[in-house]
C-alpha cells in the first residue's frame, strides 16, 4: 500500500471491488486480515474474541440465589474458549480473563486490537418478571450503527484503521463511505451469526419469544467485526437460574456457542 496520494480512478476502482464483494456476500472485510495473515505462520487460525460480560465492581444482573451474571458469564465463556480452541480451527482472545472490570468501549478496542474476526459477548439476563425465561441474541440495531459510523468517521479519520483501510489517505467524504460500506458488511455478517446462534441455542435451550434483537449495545459497536451479544438466561426465573448455575447446563451451552460459531465459518465466511 504505497500510494499516499490515491486517484480518484483508482478509488473508484476500490469502491467497485469492494461493492462487488458486498454483493457477492463475500467477505472483504476479512481480506486485509487475510493478507496481514500470509505473513503469519500457517495453518491460520480464525481470531474469536469472547467477551464474559461485566466483572469486577460490575457484577451485572444479580441471580435468586445471589449469584452474579459476571461468574455466569465468566464460566460460560471459559468453556467457550476450551472447546474453541481444543478444534485448532481458532485463536481466542478474552476480553477479561479474569473478575477484572473493562470498560465497553475498552473491550470493543481490545477486540480490534487483536484483529478479531468475531466477537461474542456473553451475558445472562433479569428480565422484568420472574415467569420470564429463555436465551436470546442481540445485534446492533441499524440506528445505532448508522451513528456510531458517523461518530468513528468523525473520531478516527486521522489516524485510524478500518478493515484494513487507513482512513488517513482519504478525504472525509471517502472514509465516511469506506466506513458505511465496512459497516453494512459487518452488520449483515452479524445477523447471519446470531441466526446461527438462535438456531443453534433452541436445539438445547428454551428460546426467549423474539430470540432474536437488535439494540444500541455499546459492546457491540465495532464498525468492521461482526459481533452478537449472547443472553444465556434469565437469572431472575428460579429454574433458569438454578441451571445456570449448573456447569453441565453451562457446557451445553458452550457447545451451542461452538456449533454456532463453526457453522457461521463453515456456511456465511466459507474460510
Ligand atoms: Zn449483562
Amino acid at each position: 500500500m504505497a500510494d499516499r496520494k490515491i486517484g480518484r480512478r483508482a478509488l473508484m476502482g476500490r469502491l467497485a471491488a469492494a461493492a462487488a464483494t458486498l454483493a457477492a456476500g463475500a467477505s472483504s472485510v476479512a481480506a486485509p486480515a487475510l493478507a496481514q495473515a500470509r505473513q503469519r505462520p500457517a495453518p491460520r487460525k480464525h481470531i474469536i474474541v469472547i467477551d464474559a460480560g461485566h466483572g469486577g465492581i460490575d457484577p451485572g444482573a444479580i441471580g435468586l440465589s445471589g449469584i452474579y451474571e459476571k461468574e455466569i458469564a465468566f464460566e460460560t465463556t471459559m468453556l467457550l474458549a476450551q472447546t474453541l480452541e481444543a478444534s485448532r480451527r481458532y485463536a481466542v482472545v478474552l476480553t477479561r480473563t479474569d473478575d477484572e472490570f473493562v470498560p465497553l468501549q475498552e473491550r470493543v478496542a481490545r477486540a480490534r486490537a487483536a484483529n478479531g474476526e468475531l466477537f461474542l459477548s456473553i451475558h445472562a439476563d433479569a428480565l422484568p418478571s420472574p415467569e420470564m425465561r429463555g436465551a436470546s441474541v442481540f445485534t446492533l440495531s441499524e440506528k445505532a450503527s448508522d451513528q456510531e459510523a458517523a461518530a468513528l468517521a468523525a473520531r478516527e479519520n486521522k489516524v485510524d484503521l478500518i478493515a484494513g483501510i487507513d482512513l488517513s489517505r482519504h478525504a472525509p467524504e471517502v472514509s465516511t463511505i469506506l466506513i458505511d460500506l465496512a459497516r453494512r458488511q459487518t452488520n449483515n455478517l452479524s445477523i447471519a451469526l446470531a441466526r446461527r446462534l438462535v438456531t443453534e441455542l433452541g436445539h438445547e435451550v428454551r428460546l426467549l419469544n423474539n430470540s432474536h434483537r437488535s439494540a444500541g449495545f455499546a459492546v457491540l459497536k465495532a464498525p468492521d467485526i461482526p459481533s452478537a451479544l449472547v443472553e444465556l438466561g434469565a437469572l431472575s426465573n428460579r429454574e433458569e437460574e438454578r441451571s445456570l448455575r449448573t456447569p453441565s447446563y453451562r457446557q451445553k451451552l458452550a457447545l451451542s456457542l461452538a456449533r454456532s460459531v463453526n457453522d457461521y465459518f463453515d456456511f456465511v465466511v466459507k474460510a
